[in-house]
């Protein structure tokens, strides 16, 4: 096999000084990471990009599990060649060769990082191009609309050879973020807020609350199978499940039914908050989006809001439901959400939910219930277990690649 190796790109331009640095190295990192199933496999930082050297292993069946982790711009299978242009020339053309026999226009881009490889750029170009001319029957040199464009990458340790792309998952590294708390029912929406907030480099973990025996072991397995396939995407997530019917039960009897939804949205809040401070993660995720029903409108917001001062990310603010549907078919959490088993608040919640609620009111509202002790109950009762990304698979991500 002449492909020894894999160059890995990564894009985000605006990344600038010691930023860059944490995404490369967090990067590397978790390519390493998915790679542990081949032991001879390396990989490396070089300027720039990351090298991985095969030993013997299947190119192919490599990059198809480096492809997933997010961060990656793109990738090539390639050769290493000695840093001659004899070197460089026989293996460009073993390459193009290799590549794809039904292609016969092509272009050669070689870059030149190691300023002490005695030829330029546009001088291996020709030099390369000419020997592939003279040595392969009907192909011809297109630099406009190439069929086939040779990448050359002469560095110090060597010259990376290769033919083709194939798309990463673009993105930020998983670890590169911070940490988030990502509120996860058995819905639609927030598997898809997990999965966005992933894509830009932030761990997470979940928090749910359940009702039982209003809601079902059914509603909470939803709530795992979710998790475990956002765990595909980055690493195991932790999943804080929280008790929260005496909560519920105290909202039913102490607060204005019109008022319900919303002080349930605050007590969320003030739970997941104190779970985040214990757990040292500084922001709450969650899968609203603006006027999607009473409780997601900006004024509600405000009023649910209030009760934190951490950040409150809502990556799907501004996104459409039909859009957010199909995202969550392309990533394999949505068959998972459709499922039928409810989760706490639609148990419990009222028809009569006003959709501008204001701060005062809710306020007055909650003093008429002597929630603290059951706040801080149910997050001592929490029980967090671990689900682990070595079980799950990314839904179908293929297809945003
Ligand atoms: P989803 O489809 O994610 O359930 P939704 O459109 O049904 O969203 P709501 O039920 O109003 O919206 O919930 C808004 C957000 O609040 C959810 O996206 C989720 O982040 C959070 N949330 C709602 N219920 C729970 C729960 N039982 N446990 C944890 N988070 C929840
Ligand atoms: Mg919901």
């Amino acid at each position: 096999m002449i492909f020894d190796h894999i160059i890995v790109r990564y894009g985000e331009l605006a990344l600038k000084g010691q930023n860059r640095k944490l995404f490369e190295k967090q990067l590397l990192h978790n390519i390493r990471q998915v790679i542990t199933a081949f032991p001879d496999v390396k990989a490396k930082r070089t300027y720039g990009r990351i090298i991985i050297e095969l030993h013997g292993e299947n190119g192919s069946e490599v990059a198809e599990k480096i492809r997933f982790v997010f961060g990656i711009s793109s990738l090539s299978l390639a050769a290493k060649a000695e840093n001659s242009i004899e070197s460089i020339r026989s293996t460009a053309l073993a390459v193009f060769k290799a590549y794809d026999g039904s292609k016969n226009t092509f272009k050669v881009s070689a870059r030149r990082a190691y300023k002490n490889f005695p030829v330029s750029s546009q001088k291996v170009n020709p030099a390369v191009g000419g020997w592939i001319l003279e040595h392969t029957e009907e192909t011809s040199v297109d630099v406009h609309q190439p069929q086939v464009e040779l990448t050359i990458d002469i560095r110090e340790q060597g010259t990376y050879i290769s033919c083709g792309r194939i798309s990463g998952a673009k993105g930020l590294p998983v670890g590169s973020g911070g940490r988030g708390l990502l509120m996860l029912s058995g819905g639609i929406d927030s598997p898809v807020a997990g999965y966005l907030s992933l894509k830009r480099g932030v761990t997470i973990e979940a928090i749910h609350f359940h009702s039982p025996p209003y809601t079902t072991s059914h509603a909470l397995q939803k709530v795992k199978d979710a998790a475990e396939v956002l765990s595909a995407y980055g690493a195991d997530i932790r999943l804080h499940i929280v008790p929260f019917t005496s909560i519920q039960t105290g909202i039913r009897d102490h607060i204005h039914s019109s008022y319900q939804m919303t002080v349930t949205r605050r007590m969320m809040l003030r739970i997941a908050e104190k779970v985040a401070g214990r757990e040292n993660i500084q922001a709450i995720i969650n899968g609203e989006s603006i006027g999607q029903v009473a409780s997601q409108t900006i004024e509600s917001m405000y009023t649910i809001n209030e009760v934190t001062t951490m950040p409150v990310i809502r990556p799907l603010a501004a996104m459409d439901k039909e859009d957010v549907m199909e995202l969550a078919e392309t990533i394999g959490t949505y068959p998972i959400s459709i499922r039928p088993y409810e989760d706490c608040c639609t148990i419990f919640l009222p028809t009569d939910s006003v959709t501008k609620p204001l701060r005062g009111k809710a306020s007055r509202f909650e003093n008429h219930f002597h929630y603290e002790p059951l706040v801080e109950e149910a997050v001592q009762q929490t029980e967090t277990i671990t689900i682990s990304a070595s079980a799950a698979s990314a839904g179908g991500i293929d297809s945003l690649l």
